[in-house]
């Protein structure tokens, strides 16, 4: 059995994992981040995760075969040079040498939504031509698999479906546009959504009360219908951006990630209905669309692994 670690850096948790080959997470461990003790801080912190971790489940770093890191921004996957990243206080530092350095072990940087996506597939059994992970998280995240490989354009840069236009004008978006697909359909606006249905909606059972991810749901299951307007309509900007996934790739299978997906099959099934009525394909196969199955978790495999 080969064993790998995968590493997740995150703004708030660095989180470390050990890997088998065949993807079982077999332990984790977490700390905060602390982006304001800066690059050095954040390096040396990862690399004594990394091994803390193996001392505690018994491994020698020697039996390890590599360590993967995923990380929130732009990375050279050929050299594992962090290019930016809007979280994290690593710009132009190659986190790679760092921590191979550090650990004695050979280093893979990318992406954490390419890092996730990898995860799922691998899960999923490897099996797809083309496979499309999506995250709904404070943003929305989007790792693209092609013939077993990470797809993010010619420059790593790529695959960031979360900031293609959803609405013309609409919200103004941290990357400078508006009406970006994220703005609308991550975790964060359907909060967002949801205060504002509360507000306007003083008899809803979600009026007065601390608002999440899951109040919209959870009022609806009652049969409040102002939250159930909420829910329709998130499940419209979700589904919207998914046809022009599934219009633009036609990809075997879309997963869709993050806290919201343990809604599980009475939102999954909502939104492929949706897709499915609209989509631009007719009689051909269906692209499958189903929820994540690792959550958390994603990321450090796929980073392991990949
Ligand atoms: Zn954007």
């Amino acid at each position: 059995m080969k064993y790998y670690i995968g590493v997740d850096i995150g703004g708030t948790n660095i989180a470390v994992g050990l890997v088998d080959e065949n993807g079982r997470l077999l332990a984790k461990k977490s700390e905060p981040t602390q982006v304001e003790r800066g690059c050095d801080a954040l390096m040396e912190k990862t690399a004594s995760l990394c091994v803390q971790l193996c001392k505690e489940q018994g491994k020698n770093l020697d039996e390890i075969q590599k360590i993967g890191i995923g990380v929130p921004g732009t990375v050279r996957c050929s050299t594992g040079e962090v290019m930016y990243s809007c979280n994290l206080p690593l710009e132009r530092v190659n986190i790679a040498d760092i921590i191979s350095d550090k650990c004695r072990l050979p280093v893979t940087v990318l992406n954490d939504a390419d890092a996730a996506a990898y995860g799922e597939y691998f899960v999923d059994g490897n099996k797809f031509e083309s496979f499309v992970c999506i995250t709904l998280g404070t943003g929305i995240g989007a790792g693209i698999i092609l013939n077993g490989r990470i797809y993010n354009g010619f420059n790593g840069a790529g695959a960031e479906i979360g900031h293609t236009t959803l609405i013309k004008d609409g919200i103004l978006c941290a990357c400078g546009r508006k009406g970006c697909w994220e703005k609308y359909a991550s975790a964060t606006a359907l909060i967002a959504q949801t205060a504002a249905a509360a507000e306007a909606n003083p008899n809803s059972i979600m009026a007065g009360g601390k608002i999440d991810g899951q109040t919209a749901f959870r009022a609806a299951e009652k049969g409040d219908k102002a939250a159930e307007r909420v829910i329709s309509e998130y499940v419209e900007y979700v589904a919207e951006g998914l046809i022009n996934v599934v219009n633009t790739f036609q990809p075997n299978k879309i997963v869709i990630g993050g806290g919201i997906s343990k809604e599980g099959e009475p939102f999954i099934s909502r939104i492929r209905e949706y897709v499915y009525r609209y989509d631009y394909n007719r009689y051909m196969d269906k692209t499958i669309i189903s929820a994540a199955s690792l959550f958390n978790d994603a990321g450090i495999i796929g980073a392991a692994l990949y």
